[in-house]
């Protein structure tokens, strides 16, 4: 999935399974729980393969059921 040069350095993006991470989408934010990320071994860049971006896509836009919904704290900064 991973395991090629990085765009921002000569590091290389290396596959590494986190507990959640965050996806900003136009429609929402979506975690995503033990994931397969990319990550520079050198500047730490983190990238998303496209499967990953896919299935952000899909709870998004509803066209897949998430296992379970979190709330999220809004604050009015002004
Ligand atoms: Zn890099």
């Amino acid at each position: 999935m991973y395991g090629y040069k990085c765009e921002y350095c000569d590091g290389i993006v290396r596959q590494r399974t986190v507990e959640r991470e965050a996806f900003k989408h136009r429609a929402g934010f979506v975690i995503l729980e033990n994931v397969p990320i990319g990550v520079c071994d050198t500047c730490g860049n983190r990238c998303y393969h496209a499967s990953l971006l896919r299935r952000v896509e899909e709870i998004a836009t509803r066209r897949r059921i998430p296992e379970r919904m979190e709330m999220v704290p809004v604050s009015v900064f002004a």
